[in-house]
């Protein structure tokens, strides 16, 4: 086994695949990276998930598992359920936490598993409208999310016009529908929750308060937003968003002294055996150890005060770019941002979503079509989402973003360009895009200018892979 062939580098057993990574790396280096749930992790958490620690299975808790030869596995997990504690200011008595969901979408679904009963009632912001698929989505015709298939979803939505979470027609539409668990928590919405709020409609209920923090659990451990862990009794998240931390996911459930009866007798919080019992042996198996490990190292980054500037730029830059974009005439839902992310609406640019995220991305700038509050199709979205999480990672700062918004404008216009000429059918702007050679020296001309741009900016991670 340990043959030059199967044991060597990837670069002299595989250069094969090596080649792709390597292409994959450049991309990266050379685009201006604005999905808002991604962002460029460090070289701890990269050297925590090729560790060693991938080999061992260590099913079960801490101390109690299913395989002998975990003593250092037990460490490590840990230490990682400690920090994830310790970032979040949360005290050992007062909650708990489980660090083992593969992923965000897991960790939601193992709550609900744990906490409500089968075709239990759970409420969440609607897909469309900002939320997360795992909240509940379905459609007219199909039950989307495994969450709507094995439990009664019921979403809550955005006032059209202001584009705000409509909290009275929450409280009303709960009030109904006796929901079991309801969600506090974002995919795509540009303004801090009111956790005060969803906790009063919860307790009007009988209802768990659950957050979701996936998109916004850096700016949380930073301390520079609204917390959820305030009023919340369990709070899920994923740890590469804004945290950049390793591709994981993370639950916090509340333990101890829930409350005292009117008889006098102490009521006590029971999700722990709940939560950890969902996650295994309900729905996974062994613990990924290596993502455990780098959730460690994630969580001590986000104690320093270099983690709390970053954040505190993060939201900067998230702030100019709306300002810039408003100031180039495009409209920004809800009318600006409190967090990393800015969604566009194009209606007023003559753009759909689809397009105006089809010219950035020829240009090398990567973000995603997005519904807006008032679109009518799910299907046809007329806006885009921006996030500044990853650039605030390479080092931009507001006069780079200035920059960056100046890019934008001068694609959309491009793309309303090929518009005047292409009529509104997306096909037709397409075959543009594709047969005018005068204007893809146009969109040429602009992505090199932006990815000579971006490549002044560094990447964290392994120099060339
Ligand atoms: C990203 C996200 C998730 C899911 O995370 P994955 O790691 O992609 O499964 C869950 N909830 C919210 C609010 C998210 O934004």
């Amino acid at each position: 086994m340990n043959s030059k062939l199967l044991n060597g580098n990837i670069w002299d057993t595989d250069p094969e695949l090596f080649d792709i990574i390597k292409k994959e790396k450049a991309r990266q280096a050379s685009g201006l990276e604005m999905i808002a749930s991604e962002n460029f992790t460090s070289i701890p958490v990269l050297q925590c998930l090729s560790s060693c620690l991938h080999n061992k299975y260590s099913e079960g808790m801490p101390n109690q598992r299913y395989y002998g030869g975990n003593e250092f596995i037990d460490e490590i997990e840990i230490m990682a359920q400690k920090r994830s504690l310790e970032a979040y200011r949360l005290k050992e008595d007062e909650w708990g936490v489980n660090v083992q969901p593969y992923s965000g979408s897991p960790a939601n679904f193992a709550v609900y598993t744990g906490v409500v009963e089968p075709h239990g009632r759970i409420m969440g912001l609607d897909l469309p409208d900002g939320g997360h698929l795992t909240h509940g989505f379905f459609t007219a015709t199909k039950k989307i999310s495994a969450t709507s298939i094995f439990f009664e979803s019921m979403p809550y939505k955005v006032d059209p016009k202001t584009g705000l979470i409509d909290y009275d027609k929450l409280a009303e539409t709960a009030r109904l529908f006796k929901p079991k668990l309801i969600i506090a928590g974002i995919s795509c919405y540009s303004r801090c929750l009111d956790y005060k709020r969803f906790r009063e409609i919860a307790n009007e209920n009988g209802a768990i308060l659950m957050g979701d923090m996936a998109h916004i659990s850096g700016l949380v451990a930073a301390g520079v937003i609204p917390s959820p862990f305030e009023y919340c009794d369990i709070v899920t998240t994923t740890t590469h968003k804004t945290l950049r931390g390793p591709r994981a996911g993370i639950i916090f459930f509340r333990k101890g002294l829930k409350t005292v009866n009117a008889k006098g007798e102490k009521i006590m919080y029971d999700f722990e055996n709940k939560i950890n019992q969902s996650v295994f042996p309900g729905l996974q198996g062994g613990p990924h150890n290596h993502a455990i490990a780098a959730i460690a190292t994630a969580m001590k980054q986000a104690t320093l005060p270099e983690f709390v500037e970053y954040q505190k730029q993060v939201i900067k830059n998230a702030q100019r770019l709306c300002e810039g974009l408003k100031s180039f005439g495009y409209d920004i839902a809800t009318g600006g941002t409190d967090v990393h992310i800015v969604l566009v609406d194009m209606r007023n640019a003559g753009l759909s979503g689809a397009r105006a995220e089809r010219i950035l991305e020829l240009c090398s700038i990567a973000c995603n079509k997005n519904t807006v509050p008032g679109d009518k199709s799910a299907l046809n979205p007329s806006g885009i989402r921006l996030g500044t999480p990853a650039l605030t990672t390479r080092g931009l700062k507001e006069t780079d973003i200035d920059n960056v918004v100046k890019y934008i404008d001068r694609a959309l216009k491009l793309a309303q360009e090929i518009t005047k000429i292409s009529g509104p059918k997306l096909a037709d702007f397409n075959k543009i895009i594709e047969t005018d050679d005068a204007i893809q020296k146009k969109i040429n001309a602009l992505k090199d200018e932006i990815e000579n741009f971006s490549r002044t900016f560094p990447l964290p991670g392994y120099d060339n892979y």
